[in-house]
Formats: C-alpha cells, structure tokens, sequence
C-alpha cells in the first residue's frame, strides 16, 4: 500500500504572466489540487498514488508525464477516447492576484465513476486524500468521491478531505448539499475559514462552532488555512496556532496544496500538531515565494533550508 492515495481531475494550465488579450506567450503546466498534495508529498519521500481519467490527447500525455516525472503512482490513471484532458488558462494579475478560467466542462477528469476508483481504493494506502472540487465536475465523480470516503474509512484508511470550494463549477448551495458527507467520513478537514460552513451546514457562527461540530462527527483535526496569517488546527477542540513564513510573495496558487502535503506528511512521520502545522507552513511559503502551483516544492533535504536566515547563498 502506498502512504498517500489521492484522486480528482489534473489538467493543462496554460499560464500567462500578465493578461490574455494582449496576447503574446503562456507557458504549459500541470495543474489540479490533488496532483498538487500527491507531488509534495512525493517530493517528501512518501510514495503516492495519483487515480484520475485523462483524454487520449498530448495534453493527457504531458500530464502523465509531469506525474511521472515527479515519482507519483499513474498506474491507476485511466484514459478515455472520447473526452479530452480538461484545460484552464491562470492570467497573473499581481503577484498575489490571479484568475483563472476553465475549459473543462465535459472532461475526461469529470467522467470519473466509483469503478474507476475501487480498486486503487482496493490496493491500499495510509491516507486517502479529497477535495471538495471533483464532486463539483460531474454526478458521477461525486458519487465516486462520496464512495470513496466512506471505503476508506471503512477499511481503516484516514482519510483527508479540503474543501476547496470552487465557485466558477458550482454554487455555494450545491457546495453545501454535497460536501458535509463527505467531511464526515473524514479524520481531517482542511478548509479556509469561509469555506468550514459548506461543510459543516449547521455551524454558521463561525469556526469555534464549525470545529466542534466537525469534532461530533468524528473529524479529529480541522485545519483552517489564513495565508498570511497562517493556520490554525483545531485538535479535540483545542486550537493551536501556527504563523506563515515572511517570504516575497510572487504566486499564491497552489499555497493550500503544498499546505496540506505538509501537513499530510507530518501526520505520515508521527510528529505532533505543532510539527505538522509547522511543515505545512515551509511548503505554503515554498509555494508562494515561486512561481507555478508545486514546482519549487521542497524535497526532504530542502526543509532545512527553511533554517537559514533571509538572504543568505547556500554554499
Ligand atoms: P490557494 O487556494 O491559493 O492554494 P488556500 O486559500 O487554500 O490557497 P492559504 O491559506 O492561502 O491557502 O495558504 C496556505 C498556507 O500557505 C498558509 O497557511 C501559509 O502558511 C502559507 N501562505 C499562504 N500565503 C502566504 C503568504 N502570503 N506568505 C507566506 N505564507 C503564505
């Protein structure tokens, strides 16, 4: 089995550093949340599965590769001929600003079902990880997501779910009929303070009370992402509080991915909450101090470079 087994829809993103309608260049990378967790963590050393359907189409290929190349499990990809691989565009408007627009209504990555995910649920692993974003792609891959959590938690398996709601896919409303089954058959909840309502509906003042509420369920950990205000992890009801690194920022997509990796595998080396909230906060800084989504990702050795003090050149 491996440590971590995520699933969910990965596409090409065409970046472009300023605006579209000027035309000119965008550069081609490899986006999707749960490639995101399942790369920074690989980056870790912990071995990890990506399932998800990708077109039979050279941007499928580029992703496949990209996965591979990072050390990510594709064995469990599946391909479909008809529907091609799902595509966005990311304008950066500012260094912390960016918009993006989907191309992939009618994906393959939407067209995910429960069969295609079994049997890398069958194949085992430590941590199952979720997010809130592929139930919103299509009836079957929220079916698929919501079968998913509960095998998991049935055979043992933890399972991490991050909100991560998405309001260009779906409504709030929708967002909120289908996610909090899905956070209760979590063990952790990662989410921005904003979003803890849609999986929690009836908490709606505020995090205390979506903490405690998520806790009757049985969710252990909630994670509450604040990005430059760092995050805090409500344990059995008790806070603690960890501050976000002072870096430049230059692209804060992709900060709540290499987050969760850096919680996620806090949790896989046995540290305690404090350590794992820490970890998260390396890889968020990591993320936004670079461009792209999970690119400058640290590896294990690369942690400690968090050690030295601003401005110096390793040598
Ligand atoms: P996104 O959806 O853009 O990936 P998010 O809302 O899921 O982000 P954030 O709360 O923005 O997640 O970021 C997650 C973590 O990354 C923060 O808790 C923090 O540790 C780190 N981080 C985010 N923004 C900054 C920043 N401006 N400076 C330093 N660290 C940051």
């Amino acid at each position: 089995a491996v440590d971590v087994l995520t699933f969910g829809e990965s596409m090409g993103s065409f970046r472009h550093a300023g605006l579209l309608r000027m035309g000119g260049s965008a550069q081609l990378c490899l986006a999707g949340a749960e490639s995101n967790v399942a790369i920074g963590l690989s980056r870790l050393g912990h071995t990890t599965r990506w399932a998800g359907r990708l077109g039979q189409d050279e941007i499928g290929a580029f992703a496949l590769r990209q996965l591979r190349a990072e050390g990510v499990l594709t064995d469990a990809v599946s391909h479909d001929e008809h529907r091609p691989t799902g595509l966005m565009l990311l304008e950066q408007r500012t260094a912390d600003l960016a918009r993006v627009q989907y191309y992939r209504a009618g994906s393959a990555g939407a067209a995910l079902t429960i069969d295609l995910v079994r049997p890398a649920i069958a194949a085992g692993a430590r941590i199952l990880h979720l997010t809130g974003i592929t139930p919103a792609l299509s009836a079957s891959a929220a079916e698929a997501v919501l079968w998913a959590a509960r095998a998991a938690r049935d055979a043992g398996i933890l399972v991490s779910f991050d909100v991560n709601f998405r309001a260009k896919l779906w409504t709030a409303e929708q967002a909120a009929e289908t996610l909090p089954a899905i956070a209760a058959c979590a063990d952790v909840v990662i989410a921005s303070e904003d979003e803890l309502a849609l999986a929690v509906p009836e908490a709606h003042d505020g995090e205390v009370a979506a903490a405690a509420a998520l806790a009757d369920k049985g969710v252990g950990q909630v994670i509450i992402k604040r990005g430059a205000d760092g995050a805090t992890g409500w344990i059995d009801g008790q806070p603690r509080h960890v501050a976000a690194h002072k870096v430049v920022v230059r692209d804060t997509v992709g900060a709540g991915d290499a987050f969760t990796a850096g919680y996620l595998s806090g949790l896989l080396d046995g540290l305690d909450v404090q350590a794992r909230l820490e970890r998260g906060a390396i890889l968020g800084a990591f993320a936004v101090g670079y461009p792209g989504d999970w690119e400058a990702l640290p590896t294990r050795a690369e942690l400690r470079l968090w050690e030295q003090q601003a401005g110096t050149t390793v040598r």
